[in-house]
């Protein structure tokens, strides 16, 4: 028996894997079962090249629970190792600085690992004791037994081992004894040996016999050693992608389509990857695209190896190019990487370009699951905007599909305004948005839809990309200023007409939480609605930005603001201005006038304190000023009570305030209950 130590310059690097690497600790299991792997491709390798020329046999990898010895052992019947090669391959792990790296990327597992070579001693992670036990496939060679504590001494003697290759066995460690669980294994295998290019068996198939689960001799073949994205795209059939899509997420739909990657210059990379039918957010978070290293599981995070946008899809990307004994940090600027990326970019591109090329019929179908992506990518990368914008398409409230191009040659001499904009009309919602679309149609108009999660920042991103566009969503404005044609007709309203209406109405809108609503007139045809309720777009889309983005909270903080416009050439406006003029003209009058005065006398004392500096003007002039103020205040509110006094005895006013309310979906509780009663009284 031989004793030595092992090559490592730190004093006991097992503690610190431990140590280090505790959240990561199952990938031992992955460590260890593709170097067996390894192994059995290296011996079918010599003996396809001749090197090799015993029976090659069943070379199935066999995984081993033992729970009364407290032992996990990996079986295989590959190339083993000789003595020297124990010495050299495992022995002799030096390295410089580990405890600076390990502190550095002590978060992540797969760097430290790659960084050392370190993939056999993870299996310290969960263990006391690991054993080789291993024959060469060379003739004549001796079978070895290595086995070490988990501190640097270990020993190697020579023993018995009927057949060729290795077997790991670990002394599983009290703190991990859930590895010595089937059903945790059968877990782990699943997910990071699923696609092993080698059988790869966890105990024997299970029966039932007599109430009873008894085992078979039919191993428990854990993977599928030949994946789909391995083989030749020409011999797939949709029904196998499909299957495949099923496979690796049994709960979710059908995908839309597929793109099978597969390159070797000047990269290697091979995949299938899959356009999801999105229900929920949940959906996104839970299924993501797998990476693999030779058909080993890696990760489910490809942040930073796919762009952005293409993280939402699903399916599967092999690439033993894809540096993993690396940094997550590193990757976003490595020269591979970012070939990949743009690589899959461009194969995205292309195949949704062919698509719509192909049946645009087929497209404009999954045009509504498909904008997702699309306009994500579109919104987070700009060189996918400018290819994507050559098949993205917009939608109408019929449901008709256009291209970019398509749409504005329709909308071009009917939608542009009196300054030479062209404008896009859009609706949110369909339903609500109703009669303003309806106002909008009846111009001749098309409004488009724009109901999706991520429209209101594409709509700004549109409008910057569009050259003299506007878009406006049909509530955003009477239709008239919408797209203005002339100057808006002037109502034939005076000031103080305007004054008393404006009044009269304001006195009776509801106080609604965090709602502001703003009373004015316009000239909008006899033959429209009386009175109209619309939203700035401005303000609306700040504070649906606001909620998309961090920062801005100060615009999710301001009230939604909304302008009543009343439709001065109504003719229940018109009634009830008479009715106004008619009932509180004598009350009015004396206010008005005294209004008038102060007014008069506000401007003069003004004039005489303007160019003063603040020391120069005196007490009593300053007092003056005040009490003006004052004064007119005071008749500003014996106006408003007027005005509040007569609307209170009005029944139209109120009705026609409801009205507009209830095309906007804002009433509701007890708001919407008065006006169903009202309602009835006034149909007695
Ligand atoms: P890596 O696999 O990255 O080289 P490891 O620490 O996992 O690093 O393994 C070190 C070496 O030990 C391997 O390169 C291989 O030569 C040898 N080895 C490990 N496991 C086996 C095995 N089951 N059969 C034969 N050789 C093995």
């Amino acid at each position: 028996m031989q004793k030595g130590t092992i090559g490592i310059t730190t004093e006991n690097i097992f503690p610190v894997i431990k140590k280090f690497l505790y959240s990561d600790h199952e990938i031992f299991l992955r460590e260890i079962i593709s170097n067996a792997v390894d192994a059995t491709q290296k011996l079918k390798t010599y003996a396809s090249k001749g090197d090799f020329s015993g029976e090659l046999g069943d070379l199935t990898v066999r995984v081993k629970l033992d729970k009364e010895a407290g032992t996990l052992t990996v079986s295989d019947r590959g190339i083993g190792m000789t003595a020297e090669e124990i010495d050299k391959y495992i022995n002799q792990i030096a390295f410089s600085g580990a405890n600076d790296f390990l502190e550095k990327y002590k978060e992540d597992a797969n760097a430290i690992i790659g960084h050392f070579g370190l993939g056999f001693y993870s299996s310290f992670m969960v263990s006391k004791k690991v054993e080789i036990v291993t024959r060469s496939y060379r003739e004549g060679a001796e079978a070895v037994k290595w086995s070490c504590d988990g501190s640097p001494a270990f020993e190697i003697e020579t023993c018995e081992k009927a057949d060729r290759g290795t077997d790991i066995v670990l002394y599983i460690d009290d703190d991990c004894k859930e590895f010595l669980e089937n059903s945790k294994i059968s877990e782990l295998l699943a997910k990071y040996c699923r696609f092993l290019p080698v059988p790869v068996a966890l105990g024997k198939k299970t029966e039932w016999k007599d109430g009873k689960q008894v085992e078979t001799d039919e191993d428990n073949i854990v993977n599928d050693t030949n994946p789909l994205w391995t083989k030749v795209p020409s011999t797939l059939k949709d029904e196998d992608y499909k299957n495949f899509y099923r496979e690796l997420y049994p709960m979710s739909d059908e995908p839309l389509f597929w793109i099978h990657l597969n390159v070797d210059y000047p990269f290697n990379l091979t995949g299938v990857l899959y356009f999801p039918k999105i229900k929920s957010n949940i959906e996104i978070h839970r299924n993501k695209i797998q990476l693999y290293c030779n058909q080993v599981f890696v990760t489910d995070q490809v942040e930073n190896i796919v762009p952005d946008f293409l993280t939402l899809l699903h399916g599967v990307i092999d690439s033993p190019d894809i540096p993993l004994n690396v940094s997550r940090s590193y990757l976003q600027s490595d020269a591979n990487v970012k070939k990949i990326s743009s690589y899959i970019t461009k194969k995205v591109c292309d195949r949704l370009q062919s698509i719509f090329k192909n049946s645009r019929e087929d497209f404009e179908q999954k045009w509504d699951d498909l904008k997702l992506f699309i306009h994500y990518g579109m919104l987070s990368q700009t060189d996918f905007y400018d290819k994507a914008a050559k098949f993205s398409l917009l939608k109408d409230v019929d449901g008709k599909y256009f291209m970019y191009e398509e749409y504005k040659d329709l909308i071009k001499t009917a939608q542009t305004d009196k300054d030479g904009n062209l404008i896009y009309l859009y609706a949110s919602d369909k339903e609500a948005q109703y009669s303003y679309i309806e106002a909008a149609r009846a111009k001749g108009y098309s409004v488009l839809l724009m109901d999706g999660q991520l429209d209101s920042p594409l709509v700004g991103m549109l409008e910057q990309k569009f050259e003299n566009s506007r878009f406006s969503r049909v509530d955003g404005d009477v239709i008239d200023r919408l797209i203005r044609k002339g100057d808006a007709p002037a109502t034939e309203l005076t000031a103080e007409e305007t004054a008393s209406l404006s009044g009269a109405f304001t006195s009776r809108l509801p106080k609604l939480e965090k709602v502001e609503f703003h009373v004015e007139t316009a000239s909008m045809g006899a033959d429209n609605v009386p009175v109209v309720i619309t939203q700035s777009e401005y303000m609306r889309r700040m504070k649906e930005m606001s909620a998309l983005q961090t920062g801005m909270s100060f615009y999710g903080e301001m009230p939604d603001m909304y302008s009543v416009v009343l439709n001065a050439d109504h003719r229940l406006v018109k009634e009830i201005l008479t009715d106004v003029s008619a009932s509180v003209s004598a009350r009015l009058q004396p206010v008005e006038a005294e209004l008038k005065g102060l007014r008069a006398r506000h401007a003069a004392i003004e004039q005489t304190q303007q160019g003063k500096k603040y020391d120069e003007i005196t007490q009593e002039e300053r007092d003056e000023l005040n009490k003006c103020n004052d004064d007119i205040n005071a008749q500003e509110e014996k106006k408003k009570t007027i005005l509040a006094e007569y609307a209170a005895t009005n029944k139209i006013i109120p009705q026609l305030i409801d009205l507009a309310l209830l095309q906007n979906g804002l009433l509701k509780g007890k708001a919407l209950n008065d006006f169903l009663k009202r309602s009835v009284e006034l149909i007695k």
